[in-house]
């Protein structure tokens, strides 16, 4: 199975992939952890990328599409995926379906998580996020056990800069000044399905597994 998750930011994508990866064997590809982790290693890809994820822009396209194409002319090439963060704007959908046409992969589904801006904004101001094993919490709808402290490596959390309220607001609007030609792309492609992004982690997780059998019911 391949995958696209395609959502605001906050809207859960990490969480539903990692479900997905976890439970279907699907390899995960996130594209703002391999950001995070390139600026924390001080790579080439790193240095371009970090003032936009401070300033809550994309990273150009060339950039990210270059690094994402680069996994997948690898060696150890994901088959099955799960991909969150990516593409983000229709010239890096372009640039997917070519790295893809290349491998001879057809995509199965883009999952399109459905939140609005308010309850973004309230979900990613409480956020909380382990730099180490990348584990994430909600100051209110899921607090680690230990104020402050991951559950599973028991390293301390931060608040993502790019998780503080102009920030998120900014990002926003450059989310949706740049997936509405996105979602046409996969639209006509007859590709995307769109789930309510809002609800239990398990409710949403259960609904896309209806949509994407509803997409291919057993012959
Ligand atoms: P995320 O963890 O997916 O919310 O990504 C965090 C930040 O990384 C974003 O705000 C962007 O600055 C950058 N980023 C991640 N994926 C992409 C992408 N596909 N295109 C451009 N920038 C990206």
């Amino acid at each position: 199975m391949r995958l696209i998750l395609v959502g605001p930011p906050g809207s859960g994508k990490g969480t539903q992939a990692k479900l997905l990866s976890k439970r279907l064997q699907l390899v995960h590809i996130g594209t703002g952890d391999i950001l995070r982790e390139a600026i924390r290693e001080k790579t080439p890809i790193g240095r371009k990328a970090e003032p936009y994820i401070l300033m809550g822009q994309l990273v150009p396209d060339d950039v990210v599409n270059e690094m994402v194409a680069e996994r997948f002319r690898r060696d150890d090439r994901p088959d099955d995926f799960v991909i969150d963060g990516y593409p983000r704007t229709l010239a890096q959908a372009e640039s997917f379906d070519q790295v893809l046409r290349q491998q001879f992969l057809d995509l199965t589904g883009v999952l399109l998580l459905c939140v609005d801006d308010d309850e973004i904004v309230r979900r990613m101001t409480g956020r909380l996020s382990c730099p180490v094993c990348k584990s994430t919490y909600h100051q209110v709808s899921k607090p680690p056990k230990e104020p402050g402290i991951c559950d599973v490596c028991q390293n301390r959390l931060i608040q993502r800069s790019d998780d503080r309220e102009e920030t998120v607001r900014e990002r926003l609007k450059y989310y949706h000044a740049n997936t509405e030609g996105l979602i046409a792309h996969y639209q006509k492609q007859g590709l995307l399905h769109q789930i309510s992004g809002v609800g239990p982690i398990e409710q949403i997780y259960d609904s896309i597994l209806q949509e994407l059998k509803q997409a291919s019911p057993p012959c």
